[in-house]
């Protein structure tokens, strides 16, 4: 049975379902698992060719333990990825000789945050009736989460959600995606202010006890653990595709807050052969100036085609941090507190030199990013997105004789505008979606100010202690 600490330090060691359920630590640490669940060669290689909910349950269970009954973990599974337009939930396509694709964006929203979001609100729920609690969840979106989330807990009637995503800085089609559900449980804050002001005003939230507990604040961002988990499982799927465990492949990630290529390392943590792991950023480059230099060092926030990226705080990137340092929370700690005082702080060499062993990084700027998705098209006759093209742009200074996968995030459709400059295109939705601009939106615009956002939680929450 995994139990979680928190990477900050503090002593207490919680089920999936708790950490599931408080999202942060209260240290203002992450959740890791205590120790890591391995797989031997001989268990992967059962999995091969195995259906994706059936690898899902493999990857899954070690970490949910005896929190839930195998058998209704299996139909939660069955249930989540029911909701995707593809039977093999997220296909591999090949782009040329040794590259490839994996589309995370069959999913009701069209972008891989689905892949979790699904899952974890069934999880969520689960858990809430169990107990008999009702809960607020409130997630900060950089404009594909809020859909993901408004689509995954519409239908939870013991979750109250609140999405902040920045005002103006989103996408059409993901405000939309967001706004109109209709749902009497979901409410939409845009904030007059950028991703990060966003995020930094939910950490707030749960760092205000009173108010954690007034409204039972539950967090679905991806320093959830529960979603990191969801994820690793298609790094197993496609890796056994191509040939694992007996053979690696790379992975080129198109990374903002580090949940998804954290999920590649907890595969390779989990005992799965891996290549390298290749973080890919947009011009919001601070991780891959973390990677070269050693100092994460904070920029101003750019608006670039690729607005789920648009950020500085990477705040997963702490869970990998924890894990270099040889899990050494002091480390964690005073890199935290410098980040906090001064927007900056060193990774000490010996945690620089432990991540380089498994992690690489480029980025791509605005012009990269339109070429590349003019050259995929030519090409390889294939339609991407523009976060899809920042990886696909970094994976070719990183190519080797292994396969390189190259994760696709969202369906272009999601991002019509740079898709059709790039290549005279216009990417329709699909069908499911096709009435989404004729759709009524509700949703309020509000300061960057904590006390008026929590004031609003607090008015429209159901829950109130
Ligand atoms: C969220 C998102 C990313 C970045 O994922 P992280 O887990 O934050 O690194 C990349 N592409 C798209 C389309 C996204 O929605």
């Amino acid at each position: 049975m995994t139990l979680f600490i928190s990477t900050r330090g503090n002593n207490d060691k919680l089920n999936f379902e708790d950490v599931m359920l408080r999202g942060l630590a209260p240290d203002g640490g992450l959740y890791v698992p205590e120790t890591w669940p391995i797989l031997s060669q001989d268990e992967w290689r059962n999995l091969v060719g195995k259906p994706y909910t059936e690898v899902a349950l493999a990857v899954i269970s070690p970490f949910v333990g005896n929190c839930i009954p195998k058998a209704e973990l299996k139909d939660m599974i069955e249930a989540a990825y029911a909701s995707f337009s593809h039977k093999a939930v997220t296909p591999l396509t090949q782009l040329d000789a040794n590259q490839w694709l994996l589309e995370l964006y069959h999913g009701p929203t069209i972008a891989f945050k689905d892949v979790a979001m699904q899952l974890i609100a069934k999880l969520m729920d689960r858990a809430l009736t169990k107990r008999g609690l009702r809960s607020t969840i409130v997630c900060a979106t950089s404009g594909d989460t809020g859909g993901a989330a408004v689509e995954a807990f519409m239908t939870c009637d013991r979750i109250d959600l609140f999405v902040l995503h920045p005002d103006e800085k989103v996408s059409q089609v993901q405000r939309k995606q967001m706004t109109t559900s209709g749902s009497a449980n979901v409410f939409n804050i845009a904030i007059k202010g950028n991703f990060d002001d966003c995020q930094n005003q939910v950490k707030a939230m749960f760092n205000n006890e009173n108010f954690r507990d007034q409204v039972a604040l539950s967090g679905v961002n991806s320093i959830n653990w529960a979603r990191i988990m969801a994820q690793v499982v298609y790094y197993v799927i496609s890796s056994l595709a191509l040939g694992g465990p007996d053979k690696t492949c790379d992975f080129t990630v198109p990374t903002g807050n580090f949940g998804d290529i954290f999920a590649a390392y907890v595969a390779k943590k989990m005992g799965l052969p891996m290549g390298k792991l290749i973080v890919a950023t947009n011009e919001n480059d601070i991780l891959q100036r973390a990677l070269k230099t050693g100092k994460y060092d904070m920029h101003k926030v750019i608006a670039t085609t690729s607005p789920s990226m648009d950020i500085q705080i990477s705040s997963n990137f702490e869970r990998l941090l924890f894990e270099a340092s040889g899990r050494d929370s002091d480390q964690v700690n005073h890199m935290m507190a410098s980040l906090k005082q001064s927007d900056q702080f060193e990774i000490p060499a010996k945690t620089l030199a432990n991540i380089n062993q498994s992690f690489a990084a480029g980025r791509a700027d605005e012009n990269a990013v339109s070429a590349t998705m003019k050259s995929a098209l030519s090409d390889s006759a294939k339609l991407i997105d523009p976060h899809t093209a920042v990886a696909l742009s970094v994976a070719q200074n990183h190519l080797t004789d292994n396969p390189m996968v190259i994760l696709s995030t969202a369906h272009p459709a999601k991002f019509p505008d740079a898709v059709k400059a790039a290549t005279d295109i216009h990417p329709p939705l699909p069908a499911h979606l096709s009435d989404l601009f004729e759709r009524t939106e509700k949703y309020d615009i509000l300061d960057n100010e904590a006390d008026k956002i929590m004031q609003y939680i607090k008015t429209n929450s159901r829950v109130v202690n």
